[in-house]
């Protein structure tokens, strides 16, 4: 956003219907905003205008949910599902299959339902404007589509309709595996009972128990009560002229009359004592119940839409557990009262602020002793105060937040505008948090206690607090099932045979509309793209390559950074002894957990946390693209800092990566107890990431090396290493330590910079001084022996895991399926159309299979010529071996699809989606450095990009059969789901064996 587009409208004018009733410069984002309602309908209007050419259209309606039954979530998805100019079968994803749009989709809030597309091709966006309008407005919103999206009763067997019946629909599978997860199940706990007398007590998403109470008649009154012009926020964003937009508003308003605005939402009223409530979550049955207690405290602290109490709250959050020195996150885990924390500091929920902090990993009989620490600590630091120097190192964490030019930008601001909009207060209230930001600092300058003050008035004196206690319970998903079993028997009960039969046909309609594809005529009704509307390149990132040394590059990226500076540093892991690779992750928690260069782990938290504003690291394990035997395989380090902070920044830097100190076996303790805790959360919460890994794994090296850095195996080494402490500690130190000195060789450097000339050169001199001080072993060989060199035959070969089919055991409710294969690298003729291919078999088949007819609410086919490697995956899903069927029918879908060139073009467009989308600063900077290691340069993406446009049907479905066909007999299977599921799916009759293991976590 170099310059600021001219301000060209003026208070007062009227436009297309509309009149400008506000102008005001926003100096801080280089625009202009100008605020506009249409005068027939009421429908109010803002237009961020800025130089930005990712532009954003997006509606948004106030939809306060009237009860549990996920309401508002169930509407959003249902009005994408057609409309009355559109009457196709899922326009959303005809839109999604042809559109170059950098982001499409709906998204459903607990108090506002927004509707945003965001592209940097004109014409694209205007036509998903197009089918976005036509949708909210006039969707046809059809009993089918309600009982698809929703719920609807069907037989659990279809080729017997009057026994068993079960609930299906795609919200419902969607949210069973939300509340699979402990942590999601912990937050709509406690919002229900922070904040009874809201809507925020209300389950906007669904709550399974109550989804299936829902009723058509309900669904289509909340639709003509909710979406309505009068109640409509729209805003847009981009260097779109306002005048182009309110043109096409304006003429598609023009018949709707005003309606009075919706009284305000109900405010909570306050408590004069404090609170608790106990839950309950389902863990595996036998399972230990020890440490899996999760605890909460939640205050209501005030009001959210003061900007300045706003930010005085996230400097405090930022206080108080912003980073591992901070005062009460370091109290919660000394005390080891549990295993980790839980997401905590301040949140918004429409007005009402609310501030939290909570321990996952507890005993349920700790809630006492959590409370009483958390306040103890909280008194102690109001009455010592905090030092000025944490404080300042605060509000520049702060900045961060607000200055930063992030990756899909104009969604950020969506977010900034419409929060307050919806409840009638300014808009423009969160635009220009620079400002506040000033203002609080100078607040706090001229009164150094205002944050003891703070922590007294709105946590220790407030009487709206809650505890939160959330236990596990080994018979919970027995009881859960014994009583759904009992509704559904309930159900068929009642019906005579003559209606089991009638649900069964409308179970069957349901699935047979979803699976019906759309007529050449239908699909001919959407706005589209044409080919030739493409840009003519994938665009680019301006890089310049220098050299610090004869041995280590330098990428200068040249993008505008608002004043933030990124540094990137790539350290090749070539020839790491086999027995390190595993030790990666635990590597990465010592970089951001543990002390250096004689300073402890706190001591080292404060520097990092005053000097930069954010520094992390990971292992990255890709292949280049010129030359498949090449491994990339490295240690990517990121870190960012303003201008004033550079110097200190690599300062921190340097001590990290020379010289990070894993010996402080107290502090190793907490970090693996903490990361055992973390891959316990994650793979309920990511079970379908677990599935892919451990499908792949004998595919690829690459795929064995994610799968020992990140997936199964982990679990297990951290629990060993948790429960065999005293034995495995110095061998885990030693293998640090031999991490830290292996990447330590000038050769193995590479860096890229994103910023200013001057922090640029600061680093250029900065790291001339550090490859004189590199004195690693100089080989970078392969040199591979004993179990890797096995693994990685085996996967070089894919025979290691051929046919295999495996089930994963842990206490979920839905499934995630995996099937991986071997597929073209780059440079393959096949590549282009395989990838093309893919697109079509995802949205045509696999999406209309998986998600629409068997209510899942993901499906993919995924496909990364770099790796080499093809993934059909379904993501919370209800069915496994229809499933795993669905994959093994793919040929067939292939081989009879029948598509043409008008099909193939759309594909085309769809996936040179994933060239068009801008990178922001940060992301660009790593991106630019992945593509220089890879060989992915212009030459070899232009050509990429210029063999899709080549594509025919032909060839298209010639590539994809070569790969499926072997690929999908002897691809390895892995599913993830609870024991009784995978077990179920075993006795399927016909249905391949799963080899089933439990999870150790
Ligand atoms: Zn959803």
């Amino acid at each position: 956003m170099p310059v600021s587009p001219c301000a060209s409208l003026s208070v007062g004018e009227i436009h297309h219907g509309f009149t400008i009733t506000r102008r005001t410069g926003i100096p801080a984002l280089r625009g202009t905003v100008y605020e506009m309602e249409h005068l027939a309908s009421g429908a109010r209007a803002l237009h961020l205008h800025v130089d930005d050419n990712e532009n954003l259209f997006s509606i948004s309606f106030p939809t306060p949910p009237p009860d549990d039954t996920g309401l508002p979530h169930i509407l959003e998805h249902s009005v994408l599902a057609g409309s009355s100019r559109f009457p196709v079968r899922e326009p959303f994803f005809e839109m999604l299959k042809a559109s170059v749009a950098t982001f499409i989709n709906a998204m459903t809030g607990p108090d506002c339902t927004y509707y945003p597309v965001a592209g940097t091709v004109r014409k694209d966006l205007f036509n998903l404007a197009e089918v976005y309008f036509d949708a909210v407005f006039h969707p046809l919103l059809t009993e089918d589509t309600f009982r698809r999206e929703g719920h609807h009763l069907a037989p659990v067997d279809p080729q017997n309709p009057t026994a068993a019946l079960t609930v299906s629909g795609i919200v419902y599978s969607e949210m069973k595996g939300v509340y699979s997860d402990p942590e999601s199940r912990l937050f709509y706990t406690w919002l229900r009972h922070l904040l009874p007398e809201t809507v925020y007590a209300r389950n906007y998403a669904g709550d399974p128990e109550a989804i299936p109470g829902l009723t058509y008649g309900q669904f289509k009154q909340f639709h003509s009560d909710h979406y309505h012009p009068s109640n409509a926020r729209i805003y847009l964003y981009g260097d779109i002229p306002t005048l182009d937009t309110l043109a096409f508003l304006g003429e598609r308003l023009q018949d709707f009359t005003r309606r009075a605005d919706a009284p305000p939402p109900t405010r909570q009223a306050r408590w004069t004592a404090p609170r608790t409530c106990l839950d309950h979550y389902a863990v595996n049955p036998g399972e230990p119940a020890t440490g899996k207690t999760y605890l909460m405290l939640n205050w209501l602290t005030g009001n959210s839409f003061d900007p300045e109490q706003a930010v005085l709250r996230q400097v405090l959050g930022r206080l108080l557990l912003g980073n591992e020195a901070a005062p009460l996150k370091k109290a919660l885990i000394d005390s080891k009262l549990g295993q980790d924390l839980l997401q905590g500091g301040e949140m918004d929920l429409g007005q009402e602020a609310v501030f939290a902090v909570g321990l996952k990993g507890a005993e349920a009989d700790s809630a006492d002793a959590f409370e009483t620490l958390v306040l103890d600590t909280l008194r102690q630091i109001a009455e010592r105060g905090v030092e000025g120097e944490r404080i300042e190192a605060a509000f520049r964490q702060v900045s961060y937040h607000y200055r930063e030019i992030l990756p899909m930008f104009p969604l950020h601001t969506l977010d900034r505008v419409v929060s307050p909009w919806i409840h009638g207060v300014d808009p423009l209230l969160f635009l220009d948090m620079g400002r506040h930001l000033e203002a609080c600092r100078r607040r706090y300058l001229a009164d150094p206690g205002l944050f003891s003050r703070m922590i007294r008035e709105e946590l220790l004196d407030n009487p709206h607090r809650l505890t939160t206690v959330l236990k596990p319970d080994p018979d919970g998903q027995a009881r859960t099932d014994a009583a759904f079993g009992r509704r559904m028997e309930a159900e068929r009960a009642r019906r005579t045979d003559a209606e089991l039969r009638q649900i069964a046909a409308q179970a069957a309609r349901v699935q047979e509309q979803a699976g019906t594809p759309n007529s050449p005529e239908a699909v001919a009704l959407l706005p589209q793209l044409n080919v030739r509307d493409l840009p003519p390149r994938p665009r680019s990132i301006p890089t310049v390559i220098t050299q610090v040394t004869p041995d280590v590059s330098f990428l200068r990226n040249d993008l505008f950074t608002n004043g933030v500076n990124y540094l990137h540093l790539d350290f090749n892991l070539q020839g790491l002894p086999d027995e390190l690779w595993a030790t990666l992750p635990r590597y990465r928690d010592a970089i951001a957990k543990f002390g250096a260069a004689g300073l402890d782990y706190e001591q080292m938290a404060r520097r990092v946390s005053a000097a930069t504003g954010g520094l992390s690291c990971a292992p990255l394990f890709l292949r280049h693209a010129g030359d498949v035997g090449r491994p990339v395989w490295s240690l990517r380090f990121s870190c960012k800092a303003l201008d004033d902070q550079i110097e200190d920044a690599l300062g921190v830097l340097r001590d990290l990566v020379f010289a990070v100190d894993p010996h402080d076996r107290n502090r190793l303790q907490s970090v693996l107890t903490q990361a055992r805790a973390g891959y316990r959360s994650d793979v309920m919460e990511n079970g379908h990431n677990y599935a892919q890994w451990h499908a792949g794994r004998f595919l690829t090296a690459e795929g064995h090396l994610e799968e020992q850095c990140h997936g199964i195996p982990q679990l297990a080494l951290t629990a060993r290493a948790c429960e065999r402490f005293a034995a495995e500690a110095d061998p885990l130190i030693a293998r640090i330590d031999r991490l830290r000195d292996f990447i330590l060789q000038p050769g193995r450097l590479t860096v890229s910079f994103t910023g200013s000339d001057q922090a640029c050169a600061t680093t250029q001199a900065a790291l001339a001084g550090w490859v004189k001080a590199m004195t690693g072993p100089a080989s970078l060989s392969e040199g591979h022996s004993g179990g890797l060199a096995a693994s990685l035959a085996k996967a070089a070969t894919g025979a290691g895991g051929a046919a295999s089919c495996e089930g994963l055991a842990v206490p979920i409710q839905v499934a995630h399926c995996a099937q991986a294969m071997i597929a073209p690298r780059l440079g393959h003729p096949d590549c282009a159309a395989l990838a093309i291919g893919v697109h079509l078999v995802r949205f045509e088949y696999l999406l209309s299979e998986i998600r629409l007819k068997g209510s899942a609410y993901g499906a993919g086919l995924s496909y990364n010529p770099l790796a080499g490697s093809l993934f059909l995956t379904s993501f919370r899903d209800p069915h496994i071996t229809r499933t795993l069927d669905i994959f093994a029918g793919t040929p067939e879908f292939v081989r009879t699809a029948g598509w043409t060139q008008r099909d193939v073009d759309r594909a085309i467009i769809g996936v040179a989606k994933q060239d068009e989308r801008p990178l922001r600063p940060g992301e660009a900077t790593g991106e630019a450095l992945t593509r220089h290691l890879t060989g992915m340069t212009p030459e070899r993406r232009n050509r990429y990009h210029a063999e899709r446009l080549e594509v025919t049907p032909d060839s298209a479905r010639d590539a994809l059969l070569k790969t499926l066909e072997g690929g999908l007999a002897s691809g390895p299977v892995c599913v993830v789901a609870d024991r009784r599921q995978l077990e179920e799916a075993c006795r399927t009759p016909g249905a391949r064996r799963l080899d089933i293991a439990d999870v150790v976590m």
